[in-house]
């Protein structure tokens, strides 16, 4: 440590038109302390974090995400999901690697089989970021960990026929980990091979390239994803900063190819927990055409559950977008469990021991709608 920040007499902060290619950028993501430093002053408690998660928790963060963050401000909510926090080493008393079982439901080396007609296809556990506050966390980001139960290099041939197997199954999810760091002809693959089962109608990805490195959205990716449409693509903003017009453009390349593009968020605390930032994430993404999809309720996840806010906390966020504003931009607000994903806003509809329905609307006015049908 040193009394003069760091950056300034850092050696290597490209500018972002240095950066390269996607590929070029995976390679060059920041990996050590030494690379960290080129961005931000980096405080004692991170540079703490970081030698103490050696061996532990993977971290990694792409020069563009890197830029987003405020090099003076160890709140910075960029900061929070990306550089290692000693709060990630001492988990809360009720965590566990996997809360909503998707370890259970796990059918194949890659597929998750929790709801009957739609299915998790695990196609890595690479992602660009390790974001601190993975659900996964134990399968992306945790070096002991992984779902797979075989190598990740292990042929798919396994997962195609599960899913072939089973017409039940119309909706593919592909996640990880992120599927877009495999190569344009692996994902191209993936896709006409699930493309060869009649039964698929959806294929969906989800992705948090737009956010974490958005030249990875190419015009070539876009051609190949709009070659196996229906192909909807979600990907993951939990913060006003994370849009900028680089991920603007990536959005708007994936809407033009008609890949329609929503955003699941998770309700982190120090990040995006104040209706104010909420509301100024979900009025950006509506401007970039981007649809509020979900707010996942913090999972209680070993080494993620310093960012849990309470249910009741959730609920006032929810309570002051709903109506309050564009009734699109408003997520769904869900907390996830083994039996699936459960709404967690507030009951504002109900039926009272007379029969009687009471809807209560934003603004906090009640009225008796009488028996409705019944
Ligand atoms: C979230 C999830 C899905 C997809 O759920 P939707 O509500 O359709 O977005 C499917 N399978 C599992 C295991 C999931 O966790
Ligand atoms: S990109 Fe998604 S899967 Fe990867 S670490 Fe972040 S939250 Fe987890």
């Amino acid at each position: 440590m040193t009394d003069t920040p760091a950056h300034e007499d850092a050696v290597s902060r490209p500018a972002a038109q240095d950066w390269g290619d996607w590929r070029k950028q995976m390679a060059r993501r920041i990996t050590t302390l030494e690379q960290l430093r080129a961005w931000i002053d980096v405080t004692p408690e991170e540079e703490e974090a970081i030698l103490r998660c050696k061996g532990r928790y993977r971290w990694s963060i792409t020069q563009h995400y890197a830029s987003l963050m405020d090099p003076h401000d160890p709140r910075c909510p960029i900061r929070l999901q990306a550089v290692p926090g000693l709060a990630e080493l001492t988990p809360g008393p009720t965590a566990t690697v996997d809360p909503v079982g998707d370890r259970v439901y796990r059918k194949t080396n890659r597929v998750i089989h929790k709801y009957p007609d739609r299915v998790v296809f695990l196609v890595t556990a690479v992602c660009p970021v390790y974001c601190r506050h993975c659900t996964r966390k134990f399968h992306t980001t945790d070096q002991q960990g992984t779902y797979f139960e075989e190598k990740e290099a292990r042929s798919f041939e396994p997962d195609f026929a599960y899913i072939a197997a089973h017409p039940e199954i119309r909706d593919v999810l592909l996640t990880g980990g992120d599927p877009l760091v495999y190569p344009d002809e692996k994902i191209a693959f993936i896709l006409e091979n699930l493309r060869a089962i009649p039964h698929v109608e959806v294929i969906r990805i989800g992705s948090r390239f737009p956010v974490l490195m958005p030249d990875r959205i190419t015009p070539e990716l876009c051609r190949i994803l709009e070659a196996h449409h229906p192909v909807w693509l979600n990907t993951h903003f939990n913060h006003p900063k994370e849009i900028t017009p680089a991920s603007a453009a990536a959005c708007d390349r994936l809407l033009r190819h008609g890949v329609p593009v929503q955003n699941q968020s998770v309700l982190l605390k120090g990040v995006n927990d104040d209706i104010d930032t909420m509301r100024a994430l979900v009025h950006g993404l509506l401007k970039i055409r981007v649809r509020p999809y979900y707010l996942y309720h913090c999972d209680d996840v070993v080494g993620v559950s310093h960012f849990m806010t309470s249910l009741e906390e959730g609920r006032a966020i929810m309570e002051q977008l709903t109506g309050f504003t564009t009734g699109f931009a408003v997520p769904q607000y869900v907390y996830t469990t083994d039996l699936g994903k459960i709404p967690a806003s507030r009951e504002v509809l109900h039926r009272d021991a007379l029969g009687d329905v009471w809807v209560e609307n934003y603004q906090g006015q009640k009225r008796n709608l009488g028996p409705v049908l019944r």
